[in-house]
């Protein structure tokens, strides 16, 4: 059975990649610090416990399992944390990456998939984003990414190491069969906050910013669920493997919702109020992120599936019935 090296297999999207690989045949070798992560979320291969700081534990981890490509989810990927702390991101971030990147030519491994996001375009006045369009980072995260992205271009001109790079909208949602899910300490994402104030777990969600240039003030985002973007990913992977070349594809659906617009879906899925109260901007959000992701569909067949806002919340509110991981 071919090995993929899948970087954060422990976490809320590596784990989900993982039981996507493992259905389309491949044995998944999660490689996770768990500093984020959870080795209960671990289910569908063997887990590495290792830190893409420690070359060593890198190299040792290609040597062992010669997977055909590596998978790179592992990272830091707040925004409002960024901002705060940008060294952290592009330490861990950026960092890690080249340690992996090196890593991955040296092993002989020709295949890498990368997570990228769409905090790589920046604040771009509500245009919907192609891949075409110039990345312009506003926070540490997005710039620590777009480093990633130049760095397999560079690798890629000098070695024999091909890439396919996913620029990530906002992803949300849970596996529909609950054995994995999106668990973060602390929380900080939309959706999952929502929920927890639904359930009483805390006073309430607190919306960042109504002033902004939008139809009702807050935020509009582009939210995919995330069944349907480990998914992409398989299909990626085969895309490398046919010999298809570098490329990059916007992940998302094309339609934004407002902060507003998902705490109204919120109520049609749950029957329930969620709390809500009112905060400034939070630093380093931008406006309106859109996907424009005809390219994914077209060259890579790729169907979305379960991303509307009903079957995401849906999905995420069983998963928040479940027990926790306890870590
Ligand atoms: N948001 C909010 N309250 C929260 C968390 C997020 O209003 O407690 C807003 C945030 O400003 C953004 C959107 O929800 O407009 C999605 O934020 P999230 O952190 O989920 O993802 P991001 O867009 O930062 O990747």
């Amino acid at each position: 059975m071919d090995r993929v090296l899948v970087t954060g297999g422990a976490g809320y999207i590596g784990s989900h990649a993982c039981k996507a690989l493992a259905q389309a045949g491949f044995l998944p070798v999660a490689f996770d610090n768990l500093s984020t992560g959870w080795a209960e979320a671990v289910k569908f291969g063997p887990l590495v416990r290792g830190d893409l700081m420690d070359r060593a534990a890198i190299d040792a981890a290609l040597a062992e399992h010669r997977p055909v490509a590596v998978m790179h989810f592992a990272a830091l990927s707040l925004v409002g944390e960024s901002m705060k702390d940008p060294a952290l991101y592009w330490r861990v971030n950026t960092g890690g990456a080249l340690n992996l990147i090196e890593a991955t030519v040296a092993a002989g491994v020709r295949n890498f998939v990368f997570s990228s996001t769409c905090a790589t375009y920046g604040d771009q006045d509500g245009v919907v984003l192609t891949e075409d369009t110039p990345q312009r980072p506003i926070n540490a995260y997005g710039g620590s990414k777009r480093a990633i992205e130049d760095m397999l271009r560079d690798f890629g001109a000098a070695y024999p190491l091909n890439h396919v790079i996913f620029r990530y909208f906002n992803v949300a949602g849970a596996d529909p069969e609950g054995e994995v899910g999106e668990q973060h300490w602390p929380e900080t994402h939309l959706i999952p906050l929502m929920l927890e104030a639904v359930a009483g777990k805390r006073p309430a969600l607190t919306v960042f910013g109504s002033d902004y240039a939008t139809r009702d003030g807050t935020c509009v985002r582009d939210y995919v669920h995330v069944t349907d973007l480990v998914e992409a990913h398989v299909l990626g992977l085969r895309w490398l493997l046919d010999g298809k070349g570098d490329r990059v594809f916007n992940l998302g659906t094309g339609i934004g919702f407002t902060v507003r617009e998902v705490i109204e879906a919120s109520r049609a899925v749950t029957n329930r109020e969620v709390p809500v109260t009112e905060g400034g901007r939070r630093a380093g959000d931008a406006t309106a992120l859109i996907s424009g992701s005809d390219r994914a569909t077209e060259e890579l067949g790729w169907e979305p599936r379960r991303s509307t806002l009903r079957q995401m919340i849906g999905d995420a509110w069983a998963w928040t019935q479940k027990p926790p991981y306890a870590g």
